[in-house]
């Protein structure tokens, strides 16, 4: 059977590990976690970066910062992961569904105006795919509302808009390094602060609402208890896997994107005809090939395929059902508007194996295989 999904391992992961362990500093904020956040703050340019135990910790984290009051509404997609609603309830907000965009599967910048109300405070900007929303627009609506942007940019690691990379935009963003994401440390992720009056708060609220993070600077001589907090630091050995991965980032990227181009170059004259519907890239995007995902007619011909491939080896799949019909969904928030692709969309996607290492061999097969399926 061929996987769907492989955790990425470059092979410096265990020495990386066996020097954390026999360092004897093997909590959060270690040697590894400095060299994560230092990779990761030059590469994308990031003012403050915080490594966390998952990308779901830096939404609430992002929630939580955002101090919603009671009434408040925060609008987001939902077609996305529970995480992105669920962080948000956390915090306290009420959740205004609002409809994506058939091409990206990204909300409808074009919707999001009507989804406000005089209770909105933040939007949650999901990057599907790691492609990116339309953040000008995005960011246009922001400034004129007055509300907070969050960027759930979990699949969004080495993908860019307009040549900023994704998380680095918004007030908060925040990435997963959750095994099935294009870099991993197993569980972990981290909050990107690029809202400068956020900053200290953030190191407070991840450090049990202590100000160890400035006494580590020198900046105060002990340190105390100084606000409410929880605890979101990653352990150094998870972080230590994860360095290995950063060490090998493009290497990572490059192996990825020759699956994204075989699948296709594969998949596209099956697109000329009509018959199925691929993923739309916009040209200002840079993605980073997290994903591979094909449109069918509709929910009885994708459960068709999905079962043809899995008798022929394949594991494919499909994921998310929209979080507004999800009993939580209900509970928490509301629909604005027509569900016009939402759902439907949703219905009809399915995605391809995709990982570090799938070798040529394998992906022949899944093209194979699949192809088999429309003759
Ligand atoms: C994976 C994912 C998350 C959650 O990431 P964790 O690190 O597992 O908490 C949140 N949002 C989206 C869009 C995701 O794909």
């Amino acid at each position: 059977m061929i996987s769907f999904n492989i955790p990425p391992f470059t092979g410096d992961e265990l020495e990386y590990i066996k020097q954390s362990v026999f360092s004897h500093k093997i909590s959060g904020d270690g040697k590894f976690t400095k060299l994560c956040t230092e990779w990761l703050e030059k590469r994308f340019g990031a003012q403050k970066l915080l490594l966390t135990t998952s990308c779901t910790s830096a939404l609430d984290m992002s929630a939580i910062l955002s101090s919603f009051k009671p009434g408040d509404e925060v609008i987001l997609p939902s077609y996305t992961f529970s995480s992105t609603a669920t962080s948000m309830v956390l915090g306290g907000a009420n959740l205004v569904f609002s409809d994506i965009r058939p091409d990206t599967m990204n909300l409808d910048e074009n919707k999001i105006e009507a989804a406000i109300t005089e209770h909105t405070r933040a939007i949650v900007a999901v990057h599907y795919a790691g492609v990116a929303c339309e953040m000008d627009a995005i960011m246009d609506i922001a400034r004129r509302y007055n509300l907070l942007v969050i960027e759930d940019a979990a699949q969004g690691v080495m993908s860019s808009y307009k040549g900023r990379p994704l998380g680095t935009i918004g007030d908060f963003g925040c990435y997963s390094f959750h095994e099935t994401k294009n870099y991993s440390m197993g569980e972990g992720g981290a909050i990107l602060v690029n809202n400068e009056a956020y900053m200290e708060r953030a190191e407070i609220l991840r450090e049990k609402g202590t100000n160890r993070s400035k006494f580590f600077r020198g900046e105060v001589d002990k340190y105390t208890w100084v606000d409410f907090g929880d605890s979101y630091l990653a352990s150094d050995i998870n972080a230590a896997y994860l360095y290995a991965q950063l060490m090998h980032a493009d290497e990572i990227y490059d192996d990825r994107m020759t699956t994204y181009n075989d699948y296709l170059e594969a998949f596209s004259p099956l697109e000329k005809k009509g018959r199925i519907e691929l993923q739309k890239i916009p040209d200002y995007c840079v993605h980073n090939a997290h994903m591979f995902y094909i449109k069918l007619r509709d929910l009885e011909e994708r459960t068709r395929f999905i079962a043809h491939m899995k008798s022929n080896g394949v594991c494919a799949v499909f994921h998310y059902v929209p979080l507004h019909s999800a009993p939580a969904g209900r509970k928490f928030g509301r629909f604005n508007g027509i569900d016009e692709f939402t759902t439907r969309e949703s219905d009809r996607l399915v995605r391809l194996p995709m990982y570090f290492g799938l070798t040529a061999e394998d992906r022949a097969k899944v093209i194979d295989v699949a192809l088999d399926f429309f003759k």
